[in-house]
């Protein structure tokens, strides 16, 4: 089977050097040493302040919301993965959806405004498919209403915008290195944070409050990345050129076939690409049900990213969301990752070209 992604694996004997490391230190969590030097690189390598690792991203986007004391109401997009939302619910907060832009398919800056009212605290945004939202404009709004703004960055590692690092606008940005993103550490995620204050407030958070062996601080919870998962990072880390690279290629040859077959997200042309997914948008619902069922049959699985809009989840206020609905249904995310075959490629795209 062919699925949407394929997760990166370095060699495995590489890995297993850092392995033997962790056995022969003993060591193989709280804070160790392969965790600091994965901060300290990926510090180096996403040109940021600080990076604190975390178990998951979606951990790290809830522990965001609690570093900033987010309460009562929260502007979000409705179209991004589940946990965007999820996190803001399970932390008690209440999404309020601002529709997106029809062709960056970000939080469109045009309609946030209308959304402010005195319970609402921040905006949560997310950079869909590593395409950097209007970051400027939704800065201006935060400021002029004293709101948090939060950046859903998972799909963003290595983005930058005018020539500087995505992850350095709003309040936070949030990272996830699950085993499907360009990026990885098995499962983890990552707090990027310019404020020195709000770091070390981060670091105490990360790890139940606990500043020494007696003394805890603060309200805190269990974030902690573990040696294992940053020893893959580590790995993956030196090898990102490569993966870009060959990412970069399937990315093109998609486009070679199938430019004037399908439509595709607008990017932000403020930002390089990350080469992350490969959405095409179709025409129809029915379209994308038809080429589902096409490729299905040869053992292809694309997925629906992302289906459906995040305002319909049974657990939120119905709003309506009309450009979001309409787009979650005539998306498709085509199987990319670096170790895809042009063959395979070449499979695929015919059978999108013949439903036209
Ligand atoms: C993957 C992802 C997350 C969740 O990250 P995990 O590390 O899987 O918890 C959150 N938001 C977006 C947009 C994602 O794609």
């Amino acid at each position: 089977m062919i699925n949407v992604t394929k997760t990166y694996l370095p060699d495995i004997s590489k890995y297993m050097k850092y392995v033997k490391n962790i056995y022969d230190s003993g060591w193989i969590t709280n804070n160790g040493a392969l965790v600091r030097e994965l901060e300290r690189r990926l510090e180096e390598y996403l040109d940021v302040k600080h990076v604190v690792l975390i178990s998951n991203g979606t951990l790290a986007l809830q522990i965001a919301y609690k570093l900033l004391g987010l309460s009562g109401k929260v502007i979000t997009t409705p179209f991004s993965f589940v946990a965007t939302t999820s996190s803001l619910v399970w932390e008690g907060l209440e999404p309020v959806f601002s529709d997106i832009d029809a062709h960056t398919l970000n939080l469109n800056p045009e309609h946030i405004e209308e959304k402010v009212d005195e319970q609402v605290s921040a905006i949560v945004a997310t950079h869909v498919f590593g395409n950097g939202c209007d970051v400027e404009a939704i800065d201006t709004i935060a400021k002029s209403h004293g709101l948090s703004v939060i950046y859903d960055a998972a799909h963003a590692f290595g983005v930058q915008y005018k020539g500087k690092s995505i992850l350095k606008y709003g309040d936070l940005s949030v990272l996830s290195f699950h085993a499907t993103k360009i990026f990885h550490t098995i499962e983890g995620g990552a707090l990027i944070i310019e404020d020195d204050a709000c770091y070390h407030r981060a670091k105490e958070m990360i790890n139940f409050g606990i500043v020494s062996a007696e003394q805890i601080t603060r309200l805190g919870i269990n974030g902690k990345m573990n040696e294992f998962s940053a020893a893959m990072g580590l790995c993956i880390l030196d090898e990102m050129d490569y993966i870009l690279n060959k990412r970069k290629s399937a990315y093109n040859y998609y486009h070679q076939g199938l430019d004037g077959y399908v439509q595709y997200p607008t990017y932000n042309n403020h930002c390089n690409h990350n080469y992350c997914y490969f959405p095409i948008i179709l025409e129809s619902e029915e379209q994308v049900l038809k080429v589902m069922t096409a490729l299905t049959d040869i053992q292809v699985a694309p997925r629906r990213y992302f289906y459906p809009s995040l305002n319909q989840l049974d657990y939120v206020k119905s709003q309506k969301m009309p450009i979001s609905n309409d787009i979650s249904k005539r998306i498709l995310c085509l199987p990319f990752y670096s170790s895809l075959s042009k063959d395979t490629q070449d499979d695929i795209m015919k059978i999108i070209r013949k439903i036209k």
